[in-house]
């Protein structure tokens, strides 16, 4: 199955993506984790990714679908994929379907977590993760078991920079700006999933099955 999680950021994308991804053995492509992992090892693309993600601005699409593309021809992709944070414009929708098409495939679902404006700045601002393996936790509605040691490898659980409240608005006004057009794309194309994002983690997790048919689970 090839899989889009889209939302706001915030929504619970990361979090369910995790869930998915071990329950429909797809692999989690997320290019938020692409591009921190280049920061941390400080190459070339996280130096210039971090120029834009600093200020809660997008990576250029040049940048991005490259990366995307290149990822999306592994083998482990071979049976299915589940994207997280891309695509975040209509040019990067375009040049994944172009992708796919030019490779006898399309996408199945594009989950769409709903999540009120009112909820996410306190989820964005509440979110710690793991330094290491990028886990998602939230000090009051998802707390790792230990404090500041993430629950699946131990490793320090940290905020991170583009979670400060000034960077949260602005990439709040960047989603209704530039990705929030992908919902009626989507929708359009009769593959947009909307669940509702403002329920518990795990009530969340069995919508997002039921929309997607259990039947489906390879
Ligand atoms: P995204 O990947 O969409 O930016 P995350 O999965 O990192 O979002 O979730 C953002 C924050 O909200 C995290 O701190 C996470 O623990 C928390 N969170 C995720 N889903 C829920 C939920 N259903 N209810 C409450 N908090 C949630
Ligand atoms: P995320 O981890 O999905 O919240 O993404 C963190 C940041 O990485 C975003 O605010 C952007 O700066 C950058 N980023 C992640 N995915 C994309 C994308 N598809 N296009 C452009 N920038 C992205």
């Amino acid at each position: 199955m090839n899989l889009i999680l889209l939302g706001p950021p915030g929504a619970g994308k990361g979090t369910q993506a995790k869930l998915i991804s071990s329950n429909f053995n797809v692999p989690h492509i997320s290019t938020g984790d692409i591009f921190r992992a280049n920061i941390s090892q400080n190459t070339e693309l996280g130096i210039r990714a971090k120029q834009y993600m600093d200020k809660g601005l997008l990576v250029p699409d040049e940048v991005t679908i490259d990366i995307v593309k290149d990822r999306l021809t592994k083998d482990d992709c071979k049976n299915g994929f589940l994207l997280d944070g891309f695509p975040r414009t209509v040019k990067q929708a375009e040049a994944l379907d172009e992708f796919l098409n030019d490779n006898g495939s399309v996408i199945d679902a594009s989950i769409l977590i709903d999540v009120p404006k009112e909820n996410i700045f306190e989820r964005m601002t509440g979110r710690r993760v793991c330094s290491k393996c990028g886990a998602s936790y939230h000090i009051k509605f998802n707390p790792p078991k230990v404090e500041g040691k993430c629950d699946l490898c131990g490793s320090e659980v940290v905020q991170r920079k583009d979670d400060s409240e000034e960077t949260v608005k602005e990439r709040l006004d960047v989603y209704d700006k530039q990705t929030q057009p992908l919902v009626e794309y989507y929708k359009s194309k009769k593959v947009l999933k909307p669940v509702d994002g403002a329920q518990d983690i795990n009530k969340v997790f069995e919508d997002i099955k039921e929309s997607l048919g259990e039947k489906n689970v390879k």
